[in-house]
């Protein structure tokens, strides 16, 4: 059964540290205190920066936090498991599914599509790109849906140190430096930094992105 109040993919992308979870926890609260939607909150198992079975956005000085079910970023697909428990336990469908971190997300474009197709509306907030300036995951590909089952794509705003708006995200190894092109998956002591197309460092890139 399809809710005829349908919202589609409602897509929040950026850089680290641009306020896309600060931006997804505001809609979640939103569709719930004044749309009264019951929205099923899920993120990827392999987010630790945020803590374990919850979403936080350290956005500005004050910190947020609220509850998400997590998910095997390797089999999204157990979604519908959760669902159907969540709609058994409120005996009723569940409206929309918000999803952090969705970079992570294995197969997050043909599950998006089906969650779409079978009625739920989708909040998604992610990464755009890798620290090498390449798409991360599926959440660029995700703007296709838009067309096809409504809704909007945001572009949080960051700024780099030089006080232009940034649009990569800079990975820094644990002395400071621009991490390379082929630098590990997992690095300890890592950071970013949001960079302007000017600042942004990538020691060793094939390409000239
Ligand atoms: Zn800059």
């Amino acid at each position: 059964m399809k809710n005829s109040n349908r919202n589609g993919i409602e897509l929040i992308l950026g850089t680290m540290r641009c306020g896309k979870t600060a931006e997804l926890l505001r809609r979640i609260a939103v569709q719930r205190n004044f749309a009264h939607h019951d929205v099923l909150v899920v993120k990827p198992a392999d987010d630790t920066k945020s803590g374990t079975g919850v979403i936080t956005s350290r956005y500005e000085k004050g910190e947020q936090q609220m509850p998400a079910i997590e998910i095997d970023s390797q089999n999204p697909w157990e979604i519908y498991d959760i669902l159907e428990r969540e709609e058994q336990r409120l005996n009723k469908r569940v409206d929309a599914i918000a999803i952090d971190e969705g970079q992570f997300v294995k197969d997050l474009f043909p599950l998006a599509g089906s969650l779409l197709e079978n009625g739920y509306d989708l909040l998604i907030a992610g990464l755009d790109l890798d620290f090498r300036g390449l798409p991360f995951g599926d959440m660029l590909k995700l703007q296709w849906f838009i067309s096809a089952y409504g809704g909007s794509v945001t572009q949080c705003v960051s700024y780099c140190q030089c006080g232009a708006q940034a649009f990569f995200s800079q990975r820094l190894d644990e002395n400071g430096d621009p991490a390379p092109y082929d630098s590990p998956i997992i690095m300890p002591g890592e950071s970013y930094r949001p960079r302007c197309r000017k600042c942004f460092v990538l020691p060793g890139r094939p390409h000239l992105w």
